[in-house]
């Protein structure tokens, strides 16, 4: 096999990309030799697939993980014992979106960082901001619309169920981190260390409580949908917390109910949980 001049540029690209077979390899490599012309267009050609190399190296990693998560799943279907479902669990870590986990750290960080500064009312600030962090991200681990990662996850024989807890236990695990050490800046920074629990009871009921609507109603109807939900009812809580809107006795006391740490708070959550999750649509309907 011999190709001339423009026969060899049309294949450049496909040289490049290493896609050709030996034969049409060795008559490219064999007038690259002859020309200068087409041996700077084929350098050329190779620095650009270096430079897409570098710059979307999760393309070439994505395949890797996956099949890793593949390879675990074969083998975890029989039996489920706690290293598997650890296993599992790290296996979602890459593929959750990275947005989630840099914007609840970016938010809470200027949470404490404002609390700090105005040393005052700074514990409002914290319980304010962190159900509502950790409700935005929970709304967006579950979408297959818009997730590569999980639509090719959902096709393996992992059960769909298994796979939306192990992302939600990470995403609130986080969040609950997050949350505990603001709460300890917080507290470290003026306040008396049993603040740390008083701010915990502040914020952890509401967090599950919202995240538990955010999940249901983004698994319903969309990840847009479940932030709105959440975003909607929260400024809804904080306006009628504020001393602006007159409340009845009654009213007062079930804001405060919902407003902590509670067994209602933390039963009511997780029934939503479990319709949630016990409801959650067949993957042919996102499609
Ligand atoms: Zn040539």
């Amino acid at each position: 096999m011999k190709l001339d001049h423009a026969e060899t540029r049309e294949q450049l690209a496909a040289f490049a990309a290493g896609t050709l077979s030996a034969e049409e390899r060795a008559a490219v490599a064999a007038h690259l030799r002859e020309c200068a012309v087409c041996a700077r267009e084929a350098a050329e050609w190779a620095s650009i697939r270096g430079a897409v190399r570098q710059a979307a190296p999760e393309a070439i990693l994505r395949p890797h993980v996956l099949s890793n998560i593949h390879a675990r799943i074969a083998t975890a279907e029989t039996h489920f014992n706690a290293p598997v479902l650890w296993q599992l669990l790290l296996a979602q870590v890459p593929l959750v979106r990275r947005q989630i986990w840099t914007a609840s750290a970016l938010v809470l960080t200027l949470g404490v960082g404002v609390t700090l500064a105005l040393r005052y009312g700074a514990d409002a600030f914290l319980v304010l901001l962190a159900p509502l962090v950790a409700a935005i991200g929970i709304a967006f681990i579950y979408s297959p619309e818009n997730d590569a990662p999980l639509e090719i996850t959902l096709a393996t024989p992992t059960s769909p169920r298994l796979i939306l807890l192990a992302r939600l236990t990470l995403v609130f695990g986080y969040n609950f981190l997050l949350g505990l050490l603001c709460s300890t800046l917080i507290a470290l920074n003026g306040h008396a260390m049993v603040a740390v629990q008083l701010l915990l009871m502040q914020w952890l009921g509401p967090m599950l409580l919202l995240s538990a609507i955010s999940l249901a109603a983004s698994l319903r109807l969309g990840s847009t949908a479940g932030v709105g939900i959440a975003v909607t009812l929260w400024g809804v809580r904080v306006m009628m917390t504020s001393s602006a809107v007159q409340l009845n006795l009654a009213m007062q006391q079930s804001l405060a109910v919902l407003n902590s740490t509670n067994v209602f708070t933390v039963v009511l959550a997780a029934l939503i949980l479990l319709v949630a999750v016990g409801w959650l649509p067949n993957q042919e309907q996102f499609a």
